[in-house]
């Protein structure tokens, strides 16, 4: 057995260096989990954000409150 086992880590936040960034799983029209969709930084004022959404990446996108949906 491993200690390593188990031990993800995850990247630092190249913005604040203090947060870090964790993944966000999402679903998808059909309700199929889409994994690891976006990381976002865990310090709420950095608020540095990375996504992907139909092959291309976006970073540090303004965070959506929901009025805006996404368009097809
Ligand atoms: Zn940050």
């Amino acid at each position: 057995m491993s200690d390593l086992e188990g031990i993800v880590l995850f990247p630092p936040c190249q913005r604040c260096d203090e947060g870090t960034l964790v993944p966000l799983s999402d679903f998808g029209g059909q309700g199929a989990p889409i994994h690891y969709k976006a990381w976002v930084c865990t310090t709420p004022e950095c608020g540095f954000n990375l996504k992907i959404r139909n092959g291309d990446v976006y970073i540090d996108e303004p965070v959506s409150d929901g009025t805006n949906r996404e368009r097809r």
